[in-house]
């Protein structure tokens, strides 16, 4: 039923609605694993051997940043950056996560960052939908007990598997989307950012809704 009124909305142009959200990320879910803190989290993954990715990693890529962030980014998986270094976006592509952050007047610290994949994918392919199936209920973890005021996915793979849409990137982002109650913002990935900087400025756009839901400070020159 959720599922069709959500097509309907969706058909009639509505993507998000402020007030139907009673529901937090995981609460609708059976396979929430109620553990209430990161680090319990953390220690439930354990050394996870659930899917054959731990065979490639050097590290699981769990997340940082702020347990009680306002702002979750949410990207696709490690790469080999993240992967030796045990920490999401630290290679060029996040350099520029973390130039869009700081042009948000924020720091990594002040916001939460992870990965819908907690572990690197052989040579960067995309996630496989069994290994997805495997991580993604630690995500949902992750965003219940943080429970953010607003999400952030960045490119088309965390975009599609949070919203369960097929809808390309292209037409989902710029406009929220509905996650449990949770304001969602789909926007282009900073890898494709590196390859494409023309479409900086369509990212900007986006980051500014995030910055005036947050009520962030928008610089003059740049509202809409
Ligand atoms: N790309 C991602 O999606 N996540 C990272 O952590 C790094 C690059």
């Amino acid at each position: 039923m959720e599922y069709l009124r959500k097509l309907y909305l969706e058909n009639i142009g509505i993507h998000y609605l402020p007030d139907i959200g009673t529901q937090k990320p995981g609460e609708a879910m059976d396979d929430t694993l109620n553990c209430g803190t990161l680090r319990q989290l953390r220690e439930h993954i354990g050394d996870c051997q659930r899917c054959p990715l731990f065979e490639g990693r050097t590290h699981i890529v769990f997340g940082v940043g702020n347990p009680e962030a306002d702002l979750v980014f949410v990207g696709e998986a490690p790469g080999r950056d993240e992967d030796l270094k045990a920490e999401p976006f630290v290679g060029r592509a996040g350099q520029l996560l973390t130039r869009i952050i700081s042009a948000m007047g924020l720091t990594r610290d002040d916001v939460y960052i992870c990965n819908v994949i907690k572990c690197r994918p052989p040579n960067n392919r995309d996630p496989l939908p069994p290994e997805i199936e495997m991580c993604e209920p630690f995500l949902i973890e992750q965003l219940r007990i943080i429970r953010p005021r607003v999400i952030c996915a960045l490119g088309s793979f965390a975009s599609q598997t949070l919203l369960k849409s097929e809808i390309r990137i292209s037409r989902l982002r710029g406009q929220f989307r509905d996650y449990y109650g949770v304001p969602l913002m789909p926007t282009y990935h900073p890898s494709f950012l590196l390859r494409n900087p023309d479409a900086k400025r369509e990212v900007w756009e986006d980051i500014k809704k995030v910055m005036e839901l947050l009520d962030l400070p928008v610089p003059e020159q740049d509202k809409n």
